[in-house]
């Protein structure tokens, strides 16, 4: 085994999983998945605080969760790189138990949970943390260094956290890469492919569709899309608005105050739902969930088919393949040109989702990768190759997922980067001052595909400093945009006349 040791780290919205590779057999590496206790390869994305104050990562925090739901964090990673006044962050409010709030400048969404007040990267931390624990105590070395997926779909920003949060536990993330991207890894290396695939990723949290050209160690992005906001949670919360609705209507109860009963809820929505993917129908029964006003205990007692599942979900499976369809109309193919569909997280397993994926596609998707573990391999794939010792040369072309751009006078935007454009990239734009004696251009950049700058998300903005005091525009600068591999823009201007850098300085601002 290598001496620094790089491991792959699936982190997931609801289960991370880490792998590494140990050795080949006949050229072809071999990855290991590293086993938590009791030999499990996930580890439930899931933080928790108890009531003394002891903190509780995996397995241990998720099952105290429906005790405990006030101080029980799930699902961080959709918030992760997300600014307050963000949409997401307001619909996630009034569907988690714990308390999501802003920090005190009103920029970063901050979870006060116990004691503490953590933000999302303090969280994300952890859980790498633990992740890295269990792999250094499994492999018997240190483990300071990762490759860590990532959705397609994250931003700029959202990338930016998930690196910042290895820092803050010392953990080099040595390299992000796509989800999907990881998956075709884990499917094509070693096998001398020549083959286009999409890649289909419904996990916890999150959706990615990817179409990508595999060409022996080469793996091409073609077109990528996405939502951050569309995974099993979604599911999840269609069966639980529908189970309070149907219990109201019985006994004028509404449960969607009470944190405890809101969490029983969940927890076995979440185990129907999985047992719908094989069984046509489930009971659905949870004990003493609430009392009348005179004291009569209440149970929920209702019966769920796969069909009701079905109707509740049909439109997240239709936002799917909406974005499939996009993803493809993007990559300039037709349904015939891809030879393999494959299935990535453990949404997939529902039957309407594979039903629907053959439709569109003409053929059955694929089973060739593991739902639950594709990424985590993948990524330990990519690790490898990144070590000495390999003969192991991948290579990823990717994509951005979003146009990258910057803010017009009249608050149009401008992309510099369209959407599906080649990583790593670096473009170049010439500016001028609007005023006589400017010193300073301030640039608004933003990331997203709608035509007004402000409907984008924004990721800074950029002030380039000792620009030459000169009439109105006189003085050209000329700004770098460099999106490197890991889709993560840094910027840069200098004076074309004299060749000289000027001062950038950053403000991560709110969108
Ligand atoms: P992942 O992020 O890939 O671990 O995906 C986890 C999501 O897949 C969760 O929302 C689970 O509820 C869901 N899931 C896991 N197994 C099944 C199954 N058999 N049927 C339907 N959904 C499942």
């Amino acid at each position: 085994m290598n001496r620094e040791p790089i491991i792959g780290i699936d982190l997931g919205t609801t289960n991370s999983c880490a792998a590494i590779v140990d050795g080949d057999v006949n050229g072809v590496p071999q990855v290991k998945l590293i086993p938590y206790k009791g030999g499990d390869y996930t580890i439930p994305s899931i933080y928790a605080v108890d009531d003394k104050g002891n903190e509780l990562i995996g397995y241990e925090a998720k099952r105290q969760w429906q005790l405990n739901p006030r101080n029980t964090i799930y699902g961080a990673k959709r918030l992760v790189g997300r600014t307050m006044s963000s949409d997401i962050v307001e619909q996630m409010r009034k569907t988690v138990q714990y308390q999501v709030r802003p920090s005190e400048d009103n920029k970063e969404v901050v979870i006060d949970v116990a004691k503490k007040s953590l933000s999302l990267q303090d969280v994300s931390a952890r859980i790498l943390n633990k992740i890295r624990d269990v792999a250094s105590n499994h492999l018997k070395v240190a483990v300071n260094k990762a490759v860590v997926t990532v959705p397609a779909y994250f931003s700029d920003r959202q990338r930016q956290s998930v690196k910042d949060a290895g820092k803050l536990v010392g953990l080099e993330v040595v390299r992000i890469i796509n989800e999907p991207t990881s998956a075709a890894l884990a499917y094509g290396v070693g096998r001398h492919l020549k083959k286009t695939v999409v890649i289909y990723d419904l996990g916890g949290g999150t959706f990615d569709v990817s179409i990508i050209e595999i060409r022996d160690q080469v793996f091409e992005v073609k077109a990528t899309g996405g939502d951050i906001f569309l995974g099993g949670i979604d599911f999840d919360n269609a069966m639980i608005v529908h189970i309070l609705k149907e219990f109201k209507a019985k006994t004028g109860i509404d449960l969607s105050t009470d944190p405890v009963a809101m969490q029983r809820i969940k927890d076995l929505a979440e185990r129907t739902k999985m047992d719908l993917s094989t069984r046509e129908e489930a009971p659905f029964n949870i004990p003493f969930i609430t009392m009348t006003a005179q004291g009569q205990p209440l149970n929920i007692e209702m019966k769920f088919t796969r069909k009701l599942l079905e109707q509740l979900t049909v439109d997240l499976v239709d936002r799917t393949l909406k974005i499939v369809a996009k993803v493809l109309v993007d990559s300039g193919l037709s349904t015939q040109a891809i030879e393999e569909v494959m299935l990535v997280g453990g949404q997939t397993r529902m039957p309407i989702v594979q039903e629907r994926l053959t439709k569109f596609f003409g053929k059955a998707p694929s089973k060739s990768v593991h739902p639950d573990e594709a990424v985590a391999i993948g990524a330990a794939l990519y690790a490898h190759s990144l070590s000495d010792d390999t003969n192991l040369k991948l290579q990823l072309l990717d994509v951005i997922p979003m146009a990258i751009g910057l803010e017009k006078a009249d608050g149009g935007f401008h992309q510099v980067f369209p959407r599906n454009s080649s990583i790593p990239n670096a473009k170049q734009i010439r500016g001028t001052t609007s005023q006589a004696n400017q010193t300073e251009l301030i640039m608004r950049i933003y990331q997203g595909d709608h035509d007004a700058a402000k409907e984008n998300e924004q990721l800074g903005e950029f002030t380039f400093s000792g620009i030459r005091p000169a009439p109105a525009g006189q003085e050209q600068i000329e700004i770098t945009f460099d999106v490197n591999v890991e889709g993560i823009l840094t910027m840069m201007a200098k004076d074309p006349a004299s060749g000289k850098q000027l001062k950038t300085t950053v403000r991560v601002t709110q969108s």
